[in-house]
This record gives structure tokens, C-alpha cells and sequence, in this order.
């Protein structure tokens, strides 16, 4: 009896710790000067897809609610900045302040994705594009970046994990 009692304790618990969701907070700051970095989208991704996001306020500050413990990439990214990628970061509910430098790196990268293929990667052209760009964008031979350069703009798009680096 006393054995029956102990395994669905054990039983019990293990149900809960799946269920449990937690939220996650913290600080979001520009890597080259530690200055807050507003309105960084956040999201974590398990298994290519999206399944929690968020983004950091005026002040650099985020929160993400009821979130599932879990191992997930976390990406970072805004639209004239290079995106960041942290991969298998194992989120727990016993964590308690996240905090993130963003971007990465402002230099040329090579044109490898941050999950580590050279194929499905398409260069980034920027400024208003000719009719011939506008043609090779269709058939996603290149992206096209915008007119908002900055002096950390991506150059390099993975078509298959959307990634820009
Ligand atoms: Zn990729």
C-alpha cells in the first residue's frame, strides 16, 4: 500500500511538472555599448516552429507569460538588424532574469546559416530594387532588405529557417 502511495506521488508530480508554465523577464541590451535595445522581437522556437514571442519595451524591457519548460532557440531580431540566434537554450521556471546582447556581431559573416548549411541562402539587396531584382526576388534568388540600412543590416537570408545574418 505504502509503495502504491509513493508512485503516484511520484506519478503526481511528474504530470505537474509538464503542465507547469512559468513566465520569463529580463533585459535586452545593444552588445557594442550595453545601452537598452527597444522593440527586439523575441521568439522561441522549438522544432522550427514559433511557440512563444514577445519583445522588449522602450526601455529594453521583456516578459514572456506562460511559457512551457522546454529547450527552445531563442531568436532575436528587428528589421534593420542582423537576427540573433541562441540555440538549445534549455528554459526552466527556476530561472529568473534573462538578459540578452543584441545583435551578435556587425561584421561580414561567412554564408553559413547559425544551424550550420550552406544551401537556401540567398543574398539581401538593398535600396529600391531594379525590375530585374523585383524578378529574381520572386523566384527567391535574393530578398529584398528595404531602404532602412543601418550599420548592422544582414546580408545573407536562409529561406528554409527564415533567418536573417
Ligand atoms: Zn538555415
Amino acid at each position: 500500500m505504502k509503495r502504491i502511495y509513493l508512485i503516484s506521488i511520484i506519478l503526481i508530480s511528474t504530470i505537474n511538472s509538464f503542465s507547469q508554465t512559468f513566465d520569463i523577464s529580463g533585459h535586452i541590451n545593444d552588445f557594442r555599448d550595453s545601452t537598452a535595445f527597444s522593440w527586439v522581437k523575441i521568439e522561441l522556437i522549438k522544432d522550427g516552429k514559433v511557440e512563444f514571442n514577445g519583445h522588449s519595451d522602450k526601455n529594453g524591457n521583456y516578459e514572456i507569460k506562460n511559457i512551457s519548460p522546454n529547450t527552445y532557440d531563442i531568436k532575436l531580431s528587428t528589421s534593420e538588424y542582423r537576427d540573433k540566434l541562441i540555440l538549445n537554450y534549455n528554459l526552466e521556471p527556476c530561472l529568473d532574469n534573462i538578459n540578452f546582447f543584441y545583435p551578435n556581431s556587425c561584421e561580414t559573416l561567412a554564408a553559413i546559416c547559425p544551424y550550420g548549411h550552406e544551401d537556401h541562402i540567398i543574398p539581401i539587396l538593398y535600396g529600391f530594387p531594379s525590375e530585374k531584382a523585383f524578378e529574381s526576388a520572386e523566384k527567391e534568388e535574393l530578398k529584398l532588405g528595404g531602404c532602412i540600412i543601418s550599420d548592422c543590416n544582414p546580408h545573407l537570408y536562409c529561406k528554409k529557417h527564415k533567418i536573417n545574418f
